[in-house]
């Protein structure tokens, strides 16, 4: 396996189909596993956003035109081409964002089902037909597309987001502005060419690299831009959100999470200690879902406990693309930090360090940016480590005496992303799924697994209401159109000419 995997040293923006040469200031990417740098990403100009809306606002009307199974149809070949790629994509993102190989194909894999899933909606984006209140009189709803759809993406999945957001917007006659994460710009370029190959029309997806602040906040700000779809931090969430409401203009929220796995007195504990390890300490805990918080029934914790300090043993850390590799390494330096600060907090707060809480440096490690798989136990609802999101690879255990306190303290969050209960008590399977305050909830495993055919995200402080991927992205990207149809060849007044 090598660094060499692309065959570009510098990304161009990609924009009416052209792909530009014009912005000459760059970011270096590097890869988190070897220090060393992957390739060069464009920091474009607000006129970059300007022009990439001026085309997609143009070729949208002749897209929206198209009859939506023939749109669909360029879906197929998205997903086909991605399927052909998904080996080379998959290393790709390894390497730009250091999960390991594995794990990249399973996101990878998430495109091509995502591309799929979409194409089919080509046949059906269902509206409704129903019944008029007067004689001879026709009502039905349909969707609409909207126009010109901004999407902000983040580094931690740069390919499985970025088709969930972009592929029901095609599909519905939208056209596209990506500013994809500075961190991650690659899996955006390959993208945008598998676009290109499966004959999408010139500025129906325009990618324009660049950092938030220009580019992100350029697209927040133009008033053609009519829906913004934003998945990463709260802070930066908030922030578009209060900009989009002061324009008045749709934006959908996918933000962060603290979520926590339950494990009940009666839970096969082997089981729920898999499912723990999985999810807290796959993509290094760098997940939206990833499980931070352990929520343990006091009679099974110092099993629970052994069998989790047991099985992390098997865990490998080090460079993603090599093999038996179990753990990959942290984005940056700013991440390593916050981690850092969270165990500092935790052992502040008095909760127990059981394993890890270091930085993992030497010459195995070279210049990547490793931190050791780490738990807390004896944690409490008030303390920092168990309210705020780390972005890690630290769980933390919190003992309970009931399934009432268990529910109690995984609602106790700003965040409502991913749940998970491991108990074999039916009763407490239904009133759990019924209680639980999270978007996502899982039965007898860990808080991460999505598939993209079901609506994904968080209640309260992960989101804003909307979803993504599953039939009900197309709620972002469409308007409700109500048609009502009289072949009376009379007037007939609503409500008031009823017999
Ligand atoms: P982030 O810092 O908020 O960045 C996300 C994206 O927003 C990046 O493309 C970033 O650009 C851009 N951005 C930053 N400032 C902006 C501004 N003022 N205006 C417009 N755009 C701006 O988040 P992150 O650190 O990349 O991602 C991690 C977070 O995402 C975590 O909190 C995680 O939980 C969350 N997440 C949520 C989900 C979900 O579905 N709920 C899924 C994955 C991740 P640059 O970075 O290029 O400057």
């Amino acid at each position: 396996m090598s660094d060499n995997l692309l065959n570009v040293s510098e990304l161009k923006n990609y924009i009416d189909g052209i792909w530009q040469n014009n912005v000459t200031d760059f970011a270096t990417v590097i890869n988190p596993a070897t220090g060393k740098e992957v390739v060069k990403v464009p920091l474009s100009a607000k006129a970059d956003v300007d022009k990439a809306v001026e085309v997609a606002k143009k070729a949208q009307k002749e897209w929206a035109l198209e009859p939506a199974p023939m749109r669909a149809e360029i879906l197929y070949e998205v997903g086909r081409i991605m399927k052909d790629r998904k080996e080379h994509l998959s290393q790709l993102l390894t390497l730009e964002n250091g999960k390991v190989l594995e794990e990249a194909r399973g996101e990878v894999q998430e495109g091509i089902d995502m591309a799929f899933y979409m194409a089919g909606e080509g046949r059906r984006l269902f509206g409704q037909t129903t019944n008029a209140e007067l004689k001879d009189k026709f009502a039905m709803s349909v969707r609409s597309p909207i126009g010109v759809v901004g999407l902000i993406t983040p580094w931690n999945f740069p390919i499985a987001i970025a088709t969930w957001k972009s592929f029901p917007a095609i599909v519905a006659g939208n056209a596209v502005v990506w500013k994809p994460a500075t961190e991650t710009p690659i899996m955006a370029y390959e993208l945008a060419k598998i676009f290109e190959e499966a004959g999408l029309p010139k500025g129906i997806v325009n990618v324009v690299f660049g950092s938030g602040s220009q580019v992100g906040d350029a697209m927040v700000q133009h008033p053609d831009i009519r829906v913004i779809s934003f998945t990463g931090s709260n802070d930066t969430g908030r922030h578009i959100a209060g900009e989009c409401g002061r324009q008045l203009k749709k934006v959908s929220l996918e933000m962060g999470g603290k979520n926590a796995v339950i494990v009940m007195d009666d839970a096969d504990l082997d089981l729920a200690a898999d499912g723990i390890l999985w999810s807290a300490f796959g993509t290094s805990g760098q997940r939206c879902t990833a499980c931070s918080r352990v929520i343990v029934h006091k009679d099974v914790k110092e099993e629970l406990e052994s069998l989790i300090l047991d099985k992390m043993k098997e865990l490998k850390i080090g460079n993603g693309l090599e093999d038996g590799i179990k753990v990959g390494p942290i984005i940056n330096q700013a991440g390593i930090d916050k981690i850092k600060k969270y165990i500092q907090i935790g052992q502040d707060e008095g909760a127990k360090l059981i394993a890890g809480g270091n930085q993992l440096t030497g010459e195995a490690y070279g210049d990547g940016l490793f931190f050791e798989p780490t738990v807390f136990t004896d944690a409490t609802i008030d303390m920092r480590i168990a309210q705020e999101e780390i972005f890690g690879p630290v769980v933390s255990l919190i003992p309970v005496s009931s399934f009432e306190e268990a529910i109690k303290v995984n609602n106790s969050v700003e965040y409502g992303l991913s749940s998970s209960i491991f108990t074999r008590d039916v009763n407490q399977v239904y009133r759990a799924q019924r209680d639980l305050d999270t978007g996502i909830v899982y039965v007898n495993a860990g808080t991460t697994g999505a598939e993209i055919h079901l609506p994904f995200g968080g209640t309260k402080g992960t989101g804003n209401g909307h979803r993504d991927s599953g039939v009900q992205a197309l709620d972002v990207y469409t308007e409700w159109k109500a048609v009502y149809v009289d072949y009376s060849g009379k007037l007939q007044r609503a409500q008031i000419d009823v017999e």
